[in-house]
């Protein structure tokens, strides 16, 4: 041990103090530029001015000054990487004020969702969509048949096809028989494939108890397909329970759509063969819906934990922060392997990682018992998710209620008076147009 001077750096005119940062020793001074307080560090123990000048070229400062913003300190690595292996940790220490040794909440979340819009929003990726996948396109003999429409995940916008001009179509994987001739007949045309399906299997089944069940569905099913088609001869539409034929967009009678049949039947062709109307809709709107989710996610944290030692608003803050940091992270992680891979079920295996990762975290900030941690993550992500189901299911009827008011104003064309107005042109002269 030394003198003072020499523990803190300063003998030899400070020179081993001015040395042990990158600054040139030209820019620096032994005493504060602000509050002339000796030296001790890069930054003033009094004032936290920092020991530089700037007085050098400015294509130095620009080089620097690229070199920090790149150099992605090893401080955003060690939060990422710890986030991930012990959940919960970050937050509870940044929360308990060790604020330098982690990445901000904040910033982290910032920072992801710029990464992750901002990478769809380059490549056009949809992290929802009804349509077909390039080479995958379903084929039909002609376009009487029903034309199937499948549903994605996370796909570039230009690697998905639709349904030819014409095509009767249908979402696939979904009874929602939706065809050309309107719903009861999609509907009838499933009942029949059920019935097949029952009658097939009815001959193949020796067991007697088995046999029974199945002839009582079989039943059933016949029954229901009888109802359907009567349905189908009163002209109903749509609403298989009531007569009403017409569908209403909007609840106050004077900015209310009205679709009578054969406009509802136009409006569901409309959309399934040109689904970009609600894909787009969904996309751009869900995006932001996921980014303002956050707030929520605190107060919802703090209807489950609370407390003032260690769960106040602000912890929960703090930890909705970074489970969304990392949430949206692993998104676009996933997001990049549907893209990349030809890897299946990867929404599924994304959703699962969460349902692990979540409690786990909740129980690393809160050290709440392991059931008290489960309900928490469970709890705040189904009101999320509730949330968000209902946000899309306001979007599709916003995308929908659109397109109506498109085929309500044609319809209007279509009625209007048969004999044109006489057109007046420029000279005044009115001319009699020609049929
Ligand atoms: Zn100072």
């Amino acid at each position: 041990m030394g003198t003072v001077e020499e523990v803190l750096g300063v003998v030899d005119g400070g020179e081993r103090l001015l040395d042990q940062d990158n600054v040139p020793n030209s820019n620096q001074s032994t005493a504060c530029f602000s509050c002339e307080e000796p030296m001790v560090g890069l930054y003033c123990y009094a004032c936290g001015n920092k020991n530089d000048d700037y007085r050098r070229s400015i294509f130095r400062l620009i080089v620097e000054m690229f070199t920090n913003i790149t150099a992605l300190d090893s401080r955003v690595w060690r939060t990422l990487w710890t986030l991930l292996r012990k959940p919960g940790q970050v937050a509870r220490d940044y929360a308990d004020g060790a604020r330098t040794r982690w990445t901000s909440p904040v910033r982290l979340f910032l920072a992801a969702s710029l990464l992750l819009f901002g990478y769809i929003g380059l490549t056009d990726t949809q992290m929802i969509a009804f349509g077909n996948l390039q080479g995958d396109e379903p084929t039909v003999e002609s376009l009487d048949d029903r034309y199937p429409v499948k549903f994605h995940w996370f796909v570039q916008r230009d690697k998905l096809v639709f349904p030819p001009e014409g095509a009767k179509v249908v979402l696939s994987g979904q009874q929602i028989g939706a065809a050309g001739a309107g719903w009861n007949a999609g509907h009838t045309a499933s009942l029949q494939d059920s019935i097949a399906d029952v009658e097939d299997a009815l001959e193949e089944v020796p067991n007697a108890g088995a046999r029974a069940e199945l002839t009582e569905r079989l039943k059933s099913l016949r029954q229901e397909l009888a109802d359907s088609q009567a349905d189908m001869n009163n002209g109903s539409v749509l609403d298989t329970e009531a007569n009403s034929s017409t569908i209403k967009f909007g609840n106050s009678d004077e900015n209310a759509i009205e679709l009578d049949e054969d406009g509802t039947n136009q409006l569901v062709q409309r959309v399934l063969r040109n689904p970009q109307v609600v894909n787009n809709q969904l996309n751009t709107k869900l995006k932001w819906m996921m980014f303002l989710m956050l707030p929520l996610t605190m107060l919802l944290g703090a209807i489950f934990i609370r407390g003032r030692d260690k769960a106040m608003l602000y912890d929960h803050l703090v930890h909705a922060g970074y489970i969304h940091a990392f949430s949206f992270l692993l998104l676009l992680t996933f997001i990049l392997l549907a893209q990349f891979t030809p890897m299946p079920g990867l929404l599924w295996i994304y959703i699962g990682i969460l349902l692990v990762y979540l409690p786990m975290s909740a129980k690393g900030m809160f050290s709440r018992s392991n059931i008290k941690s489960i309900m928490t993550a469970y709890g705040v992500g189904m009101v999320y998710s509730f949330i968000m189901l209902f946000a899309a299911i306001m979007i599709i009827a916003t995308a929908l209620r659109e397109e109506a008011a498109a085929i309500e104003a044609n319809q209007a064309m279509i009625e209007a008076p048969a004999t044109p107005a006489p057109i007046t042109i420029a000279d005044g002269e009115d001319v009699e147009p020609t049929p």
